[in-house]
């Protein structure tokens, strides 16, 4: 029988521990995508490379986003590691050819990190390769011929231009050769800073701003209780306040979230009460992620040789692809 189940790709930068936002973001949905589609997903080192960064937290950071994407719920066999598929770097050299230079000049992410980096110094080194990156994004995406990317509104940009490549290839090649993938647009819960919610939780604005799912209950209850609520400067509910009805819906407490919004609509919401909700609600969450770590970590060697074979099964389809595109484009293959 024909697998008739879709592709779908998605692929994470290595950036230290997965935080909440990551997980109830974005991970959580890649775990349940892999009920209904054929998942492939990638720790992409390569793309870490792009920003200033140390040699030995980059190969550190790699193998613990992909040990903590397993302790989320990955499947291993679903899961690889960018530079163990090198395909993705040749085929990424292929593809920056039919791309125009004034198109990529065009992507307001390289604009956003150049700026961030200036921002701290002004003479800061911006690489070639942060201008060059989203060919290597399509690269990532066009090799397994995905059908659907799961993406947020921040990278509908990347994937347009994976199809632009896509469309231009198989235009300028008159063969029908890459699939055209298409955004899935899921739920998109954006969470908040705990500390400051005018801000995106995020590891970059420091540790007190992102909760670490690995991270131990006492800490993580600590930080809901020290979650900032209401400044008193937004009318009806402000950031801080719907970022905690956020989160104790997204940690599934759906009965409290309904009796305390209650609360709330009857001006009769004891902030404490809301934020012992959440903090069991974030606790019992994340707690079997965490065993599952701890696990994972016990058994490291095991883990880390799956992951090596994962990624060897998926460099087959990577290597049959780049196969079948040098053909296409006239350039050698070692049997020619
Ligand atoms: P990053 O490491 O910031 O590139 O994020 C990796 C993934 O997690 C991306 O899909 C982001 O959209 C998602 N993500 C990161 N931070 C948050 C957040 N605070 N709320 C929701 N999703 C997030």
């Amino acid at each position: 029988m024909s697998d008739q189940k879709k592709n779908v790709l998605s692929c994470i930068q290595p950036t230290g521990d997965i935080h909440l936002g990551n997980y109830l973001g974005a991970i959580k949905n890649w775990v349940d995508l892999q009920e209904d589609y054929n998942c492939t997903y990638g720790v992409v080192d390569y793309h870490s490379m792009t920003m200033p960064y140390k040699a030995k937290n980059l190969r550190e950071n790699t193998w613990k986003m992909a040990l903590q994407l397993l302790a989320c719920g990955i499947q291993p066999e679903n899961l690889f590691i960018q530079s163990l598929i090198p395909e993705h770097s040749e085929l990424c050299w292929i593809l920056g050819n039919l791309c125009s230079f004034g198109r990529l000049n065009l992507m307001t992410q390289f604009k956003d990190k150049t700026s961030q980096l200036k921002e701290s110094d002004k003479d800061a080194f911006v690489s070639g390769g942060l201008f060059y990156y989203p060919v290597l994004q399509a690269a990532d995406i066009l090799i397994y011929h995905a059908d659907f990317v799961p993406i947020g509104k921040d990278q509908v940009q990347h994937l347009e231009l994976s199809r632009d490549i896509a469309q231009r290839f198989n235009h300028q090649f008159d063969k029908e050769y890459f699939t055209h993938p298409e955004p899935l647009f899921t739920k998109n819960t954006k969470i908040l800073s705990l500390a400051n919610p005018a801000k995106k939780m995020s590891k970059s604005l420091g540790e007190k701003h992102y909760v670490n799912i690995f991270g131990d209950e006492a800490r993580i209850r600590k930080q809901v209780k020290s979650a900032v609520t209401d400044t008193g400067e937004s009318e009806g509910i402000s950031p801080g306040v719907q970022n905690l009805f956020d989160l104790l819906l997204a940690s599934g407490k759906i009965d409290d979230h309904t009796s305390l919004m209650n609360d709330f609509n009857n001006d009769a919401l004891r902030y404490s009460d809301l934020k012992n909700a959440v903090a069991e609600g974030l606790v019992v969450l994340c707690k079997p992620m965490k065993e599952r770590y701890d696990e994972i970590n016990f058994n490291k060697k095991e883990f880390k040789n799956r992951i090596k074979d994962s990624s060897s099964d998926i460099r087959k389809s990577a290597k049959k692809t780049l196969r079948e595109v040098k053909e296409i484009v006239g350039i050698l293959n070692p049997k020619d």
